[in-house]
């Protein structure tokens, strides 16, 4: 089970870690992109955790909601609403609910991830966050299936997040602005495959402790 306690928790740790990170982040865009990633994250995530507590009393559909609508209104970029359609699809199952089971948890990395391709249109090795939530996803269903349990299976998922982000250096990128760049973009680690590597080992730190 993964209580609400934990949620709040972890949209808390992984707004520090964007904020930590922040430069990196914008480094890692500056190689591919327009050197904004870091920037745009920490203004969203500053913004999440100052509605958290307007919120807090609520489901976790509800918590998922606002972020979702917060990303969405104040990140300019691609990550924002894609960020954003993550939280909003991976609230679906989730009104009314103050604990989440591993059912549940499951849900939420398909229907966000799901969302991300719906809204993105990406596809796999196109060096996106998608070339990590995606094996996330995958090693998560896998373990839960195999009845590992959450932690464990989270486990997983992080070291399937942490390889699929590797995997982004060699690629070439097809979607958002790497894309511009043709032949240039590779050698580079993808900038939004590594928030989304950082929120997936976030949550496995607070559901460890
Ligand atoms: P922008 O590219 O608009 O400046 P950001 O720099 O905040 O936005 O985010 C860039 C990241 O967004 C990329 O590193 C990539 O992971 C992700 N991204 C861009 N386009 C897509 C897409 N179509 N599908 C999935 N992820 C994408
Ligand atoms: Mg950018």
């Amino acid at each position: 089970m993964v209580s609400k306690e934990q949620i709040l928790q972890w949209l808390h740790a992984f707004a520090a870690a964007i904020e930590q990170n922040k430069d990196y982040l914008t480094e890692l865009d500056a190689a591919i992109g327009d050197a904004d990633h870091g920037i745009n994250m920490d203004r969203g995530f500053k913004k999440v955790i100052l509605q958290l507590p307007s919120v807090a009393d609520k489901d976790i559909g509800s918590i998922f909601k606002t972020v979702s609508m917060t990303l969405i209104s104040s990140v300019g970029g691609a990550s924002g609403p894609l960020y954003g359609t993550w939280f909003l699809r991976a609230s679906t199952d989730l009104a009314g609910k103050q604990e989440l089971t591993e059912q549940d948890l499951l849900g939420v990395f398909q229907a966000g991830l799901n969302g991300v391709i719906q809204r993105g249109k990406a596809q796999l090795r196109d060096k996106t966050m998608l070339d990590v939530l995606s094996p996330a996803m995958v090693a998560f269903a896998k373990a839960v299936d195999e009845g590992r349990g959450t932690v464990v299976a989270l486990q997983q998922a992080v070291t399937a997040a942490e390889q699929g982000l590797k995997d982004t250096t060699p690629m070439l990128a097809k979607k958002g602005r790497a894309s511009y760049l043709g032949d240039r973009s590779i050698g580079h680690q993808d900038p939004g495959g590594t928030s989304a590597y950082l929120m997936l080992k976030c949550l496995l730190e607070v559901l460890e402790n």
